[in-house]
């Protein structure tokens, strides 16, 4: 403790002055005497004067302080007042005497009343350090409560963005983006979808702020590989201290220290991962990893709905037999093909095939061997396609092939081919081989026709005309 505090020396200091004052009326009284006749009035006045100072010293300074001034009074004040009249002295003593006793209750109420102050004050400091540290939790909890309720909203917003698309690349693009919008801002969001045939991941988007390293793995790290083999989320505080993986080369590259992931599931089947990561550690907990549950639901269900919708498209588009385009959709594509050549001075060529005597072959074999031989025609026909070309069943057993940028010359050499692969790619019936023949009719665009229906004609005239010739031949304009 500090003894030179303000109290301390203000005590000292007072007796000292109040000392100098009585020193003075020592010194003062006898001359006084000389001078003045009633002496006595200024002795009741001085008696009175330090019996209330005596009394404030109690008052004020407390014990020691106004046992002092009582003390210094009655010495400094002994000699001029006895001179004066002894009488006066033992005034002086009860006045000293009363005021003492007054002012040592005065200080003693002040002293407890300041005791009383002072615990008020600490207890309103309490209180108002306990109303503080409640109000900053309370916002602490609201500014918390209007984060999650921000990520909330933005999961309504997936959920509405995703169930306006039916497209995969879309679909990818929005749960990327919009996972990225919800968590924070040095985090980088992956998806990686499932490659069925190889049991392989495949990084198809990734969202990451300046700063972040890009994703090296593109099929994927150990940690989202066990996400795909265990089929559960996964939440990493730090990948340097979790015991249940060791670090890959890979993972030590990487500047990812926390992460969650979860796998996009539908009827047990992992159709991607979904993977946020941070470059600090602890940056994810439950609560995040409930969000990401939630996103990995909403989009796994999505990419279901656009593989069973891109699924229904292909079956509506294509022969269940044969796996060609159908009718319908191969009059479409023909319609625009014609609208694009006329726009930009191209050519391409269609060829009609028919294959020979089927009627007959069905007769002898079976609708079952029949369907074989389509089958097998499907087969040839693909494969001589190139990019841009259509080949599809056009009725029964006659086939259509456009081929792009192809000109007479071309065409009738890509039906002969055609047409000798067939013959010469028998399907085995009954340990027995059985090949068909097919004829075929070729017309080009724009040479022999520029309308749609007129290709068709003209195919179709130089088809009938192969078979009139003796069929198993090629015939064009
Ligand atoms: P041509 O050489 O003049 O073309 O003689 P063709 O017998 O092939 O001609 P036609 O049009 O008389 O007969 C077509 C046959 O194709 C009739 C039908 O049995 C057969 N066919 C059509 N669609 C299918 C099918 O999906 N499966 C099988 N197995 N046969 C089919
Ligand atoms: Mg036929
Ligand atoms: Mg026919």
């Amino acid at each position: 403790m500090n003894p030179f505090t303000k109290r301390n020396l203000f005590i000292p200091v007072s007796i000292i002055l109040f000392a100098g004052l009585l020193y003075s009326f020592n010194k003062l009284l006898p001359v006084l005497g000389n001078h003045v006749q009633h002496l006595e009035f200024i002795a009741i006045s001085i008696i009175i004067l330090i019996s209330t100072t005596v009394m404030l010293f109690w008052s004020i300074l407390g014990v020691f302080g106004g046992l002092a001034s009582f003390l210094i009074a009655m010495i400094f004040l002994y000699r001029p007042i006895t001179d004066l009249d002894p009488y006066y002295y033992s005034v002086l003593i009860m006045a000293f005497f009363v005021s003492s006793i007054v002012g040592y209750y005065a200080s003693r109420k002040m002293s407890l009343s300041n005791q009383k102050y002072t615990i008020t004050v600490e207890k309103v400091a309490e209180d108002t350090n306990l109303i503080e540290n409640h109000v900053k939790s309370r916002s602490a909890e609201v500014s918390a409560m209007g984060e999650k309720i921000g990520s909330l909203l933005k999961l309504k917003n997936i959920a509405d963005s995703l169930s306006l698309s039916l497209s995969s690349d879309e679909i990818i693009k929005i749960v990327a983006e919009e996972t990225s919008s919800i968590f924070k801002s040095d985090s980088r969001v992956l998806l990686f979808t499932v490659d069925n045939s190889r049991m392989d991941l495949n990084l198809s988007c990734a969202v990451k702020k300046d700063g972040r390293k890009a994703f090296e793995s593109k099929n994927g790290g150990m940690f989202d590989k066990w996400v795909l083999k265990n089929m559960k989320s996964l939440l990493v505080k730090d990948v340097t201290k979790d015991f249940r993986f060791s670090l890959g080369v890979n993972e030590k590259k990487d500047d990812a220290v926390s992460l969650i992931i979860n796998p996009l599931i539908v009827e047990s089947n992992v159709l991607g991962i979904l993977r946020v990561d941070s470059p600090h550690a602890s940056e994810f907990g439950q609560y995040e990893l409930r969000i990401l549950d939630i996103i990995g639901g909403l989009a796994a269900v999505a990419l279901e709905n656009a593989r069973l919708y891109r699924q229904t498209e292909e079956l509506a588009i294509r022969d269940s037999l044969t796996g060609l385009y159908v009718h319908r959709y191969f009059m479409e594509r023909l319609e625009a093909e014609v609208k694009r050549a006329l726009r930009s001075d191209g050519t391409f060529a269609l060829l009609m095939l028919d294959i020979d005597n089927f009627k007959e072959f069905n007769d002898e074999h079976g609708h079952i061997s029949g369907d074989a031989v389509l089958k097998n025609i499907g087969k040839i026909l693909r494969s001589k396609t190139s990019a841009g070309d259509i080949v599809a069943r056009y009725g029964g057993e006659e086939f259509v092939f456009l081929a792009l940028n192809y000109d007479r010359k071309k065409a009738i050499d890509l039906a002969n081919e055609i047409r000798e692969e067939i013959q010469n790619t028998p399907v085995i019936i009954r340990r027995e081989k059985c090949s068909v023949t097919v004829s075929a009719g070729i017309a080009v665009f724009p040479e022999d026709a520029k309308l749609r229906e007129d290709m068709i004609w003209e195919s179709d005239r130089c088809l009938y005309k192969a078979k009139e010739k003796g069929k198993n031949r090629v015939c064009s304009k």
